[in-house]
């Protein structure tokens, strides 16, 4: 052990193989001890040197020798090396401190992944203590957000490569979802068993965080926070990846503030920022949430919209902007009106690439401006023209409504077993004097838009009411009267004040009056709409859903709406004897009004053969050109006359 030779070592003092003087100094202070109080034999470690100068850590356990009379004689002691003993330990302590102290979180598991160990960090970073977790499956804290497909590729690796790192979302005991960066290691044994694995993770929540925010500022400008010129392009690009694989529109609107250079040199930068914010405010409001504002240069705002349908709703949307925009802008000390010039491009008409598209709207808009700002145009011809011929009817319409120019036609709906009317349907007509005869299609969305559609929408509840009244007072059993409703009447919330007042003002018993709101509006618009019909219903009038099958309800949701019934729309009755889809679509809407106890109605019934067709499907009520076009009130009268379909 000393690495001495025995003879070299006889007659020698032990203290001269101490490893230092300092070693020497503390046994022989501990020797009289030894002697005088310690009755057994106890174990004591000595650093001792060896002959070659390395230091070995030597276990020795001594006793005394005393002659008869008691007298200390000697020492005898048994010595061992515990040197690699010694370092095992320590390495181990050193190991266990690393563990305890590291700020990484480590699992131990055994190979059936069931977890035996755990440390501070885990605990700290986790929330779930040691004890919590001892003998559980990690699955405890995964978080939801991976597939089965990302925890396949994880074991896969781990079986493969014995290694798996990476970032991965989990959920503390708080419930708290955060990434982590995380490495896993397979154990093995000597005989290559697997034994343990060994997961090390950190936190990385905070650097996420940062790194998101630099994304951010990367994308956004600072002053508005919308989006940026770049953020701009991405999302441009992207969108005309989509546009052309689904084989749809979309806009470029660029709307530049007319002599906004001179609200900034005049008022001063501060002043300016804020217009700018109160711009950017207005601008996402008027758009949906899918589309997107950016600014892209001082007083210069792009808009990408998505999805379009067909030029008019781009041509609405501007329209909208515009009277947005030039409403006056509330700033700290100023109040200041700004008017807008907006160009307008679309794709694919002009242009299919992002800088053709940015280029042509920027072109549009500065034509805009050469015709005396305040205005809008747009990138080609036809447009412009649509545009403008839009304008004239909103301004036609405004003035149709004193001019008496609206006319209610009635449909009448029919029970088809009896063939019998049991209601009908009023439908607005519009004799202008410079179009002709309008078809509601076509200006009540120009209506709505413009906010006429609130008096038109009264005219026609207190007209179709009015007539109801007098045919009750002829004697005239009519059923019930249904009236369209546009989305922005319930939208304004007072159209269960307004549906009282005409019902007072003309005398109808509320049962006789249903309103028929479209599919579409009532899935845009969630809360705020069930309160309303509810509000309705509460009054006694009866609520139908038209255009049923084109808005694509949710069957959860038709269950929580006050309605009486559903109006299939007439796309799907038109080939119903022919299509198999369609034919399925409406047998799918018959037994889901069933289920939910609502009565179905068919619109656009034109032949004998769809009403069989319906008929036997299941479905009682149809209107259509069958039985009779919307006509006049004088007419409808004269089906009376005919004893046709009166009830
Ligand atoms: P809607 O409420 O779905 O009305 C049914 C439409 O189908 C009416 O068109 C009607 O004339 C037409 N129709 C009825 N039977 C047949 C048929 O057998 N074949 C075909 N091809 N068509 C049939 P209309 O009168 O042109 O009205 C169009 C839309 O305008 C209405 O669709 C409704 O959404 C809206 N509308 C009409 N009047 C008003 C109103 O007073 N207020 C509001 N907000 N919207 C109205
Ligand atoms: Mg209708
Ligand atoms: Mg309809």
């Amino acid at each position: 052990m000393l690495g001495r030779k025995q003879g070299d070592l006889i007659g020698q003092s032990i203290w001269d193989y101490m490893a230092t003087p300092e070693e020497s100094k503390r046994l022989r202070k501990y020797l009289p001890y030894l002697v005088e109080v310690q009755p057994q034999p106890a174990p004591y470690l000595a650093h001792c040197a060896r002959l070659d100068g390395r230091v070995v850590d030597l276990e020795v356990i001594w006793d005394h020798q005393r002659d008869q009379h008691g007298r200390l004689t000697g020492f005898i002691s048994v010595i061992s090396d515990v040197t690699a003993r010694r370092a095992t330990e320590e390495r181990l302590r050193l190991l266990a401190d690393v563990f305890e102290n590291t700020a990484e979180g480590v699992v131990i598991t055994d190979a059936d992944a069931n977890v035996i160990e755990t440390n501070t960090a885990f605990t700290e970073i986790m929330g779930y203590t040691r004890e919590e977790v001892l003998g559980r499956n990690p699955r405890l804290w995964s978080s939801g957000h991976h597939d089965q497909q990302f925890y396949r590729g994880m074991w896969l690796a781990l079986e493969q490569t014995g290694q798996w790192r990476g970032e991965i979302w989990n959920r503390r005991k708080n419930g708290e979802v955060f990434p982590e960066w995380q490495h896993i290691s397979a154990v093995k044994n000597e005989e290559g068993i697997l034994t343990h694995y060994i997961s090390v993770f950190s936190d990385i929540s905070q650097i996420k965080e940062a790194q998101e925010k630099l994304d951010h500022l990367a994308h956004h400008d600072p002053l508005t926070g919308l989006p940026n010129r770049l953020l701009l392009l991405e999302r441009l690009e992207q969108a005309i990846k989509n546009a052309r694989r689904h084989n749809r529109m979309l806009a470029v609107v660029f709307i530049d503030l007319d002599r906004f250079k001179h609200v900034n040199d005049s008022l001063g930068h501060a002043v300016g920022d804020q217009l700018l914010r109160s711009v950017a405010g207005r601008l996402q409001e008027s758009v949906r949430e899918i589309d997107i504002v950016s600014r892209i240069g001082g007083d210069e705002f792009v808009l990408l919209l998505e999805d379009i349908e067909k030029t008019g709703d781009v041509l609405m949307l501007v329209e909208k902007l515009m009277h947005r925009l030039e409403d006056v802008h509330q700033l700290d000390d100023h109040d200041i009106t700004v008017t807008p010039s907006i160009g307008v491009c679309l794709y694919p008409e002009d242009g299919t690439d992002t800088s053709t598209l940015l280029r042509h709207a920027d072109a549009a808009m500065y034509r805009a401006k050469e015709e005396g700002r305040d205005t809008f145009s747009y990138y080609t011809e036809e447009l412009t023209r649509d545009a403008v011929e839009r304008v004239k009817l909103e301004s036609q319409l405004a003035n149709a409504l004193r001019h008496g120019e609206f006319e209610l036609y009635f449909q009448p709906q029919i029970d088809l077993p009896s063939g019998r009317m049991i209601g009908m349907e009023a439908l607005v007509r519009w004799h202008s004097p410079e179009l002709g005869l309008v078809s509601p299609a076509r200006f009540i969305p120009v209506a709505e838009n413009s906010g006429v559609i609130h008096a038109i929408g009264r005219w026609v509840l207190h007209d179709a009411c009015r007539q109801g009244r007098k045919w009750l007072d002829e004697g005239r059993n009519f059923g019930y009267i249904s009236v369209n409703v546009a989305g922005p009447q319930i939208q304004r919330g007072d159209l269960p004040a307004v549906v009282r007042e005409v019902l007072d003002e003309t005398g109808l018993p509320a049962e006789r009056l249903e309103l028929e709101i479209t599919e579409g509006f009532i899935m845009r618009h969630t809360e705020s709409t069930v309160s309303q019909l509810q509000a309705l219903r509460d009054l006694g009038v009866s609520l139908a859903i038209d255009d049923f099958g084109t808005g694509h309800s949710s069957l959860a949701y038709l269950k929580q709406l006050p309605a009486h019934k559903l109006k299939i729309d007439r796309s799907f009755v038109r080939d119903i004897a022919s299509d198999p889809n369609d034919k399925a679509i409406v047998d799918a809407v018959i037994a889901m009004g069933r289920s939910l106890g609502l009565t179905v109605v068919t619109e656009g019934v034109e032949t004998q053969q769809q009403a069989d067709f319906l008929l036997q499907a299941g479905c009682r009520q149809a209107q259509g050109y069958l039985y009779a076009r919307p006509l006049p009130a004088g007419e409808i009268g004269d089906l009376a006359e005919q004893n046709l379909y009166w009830i």
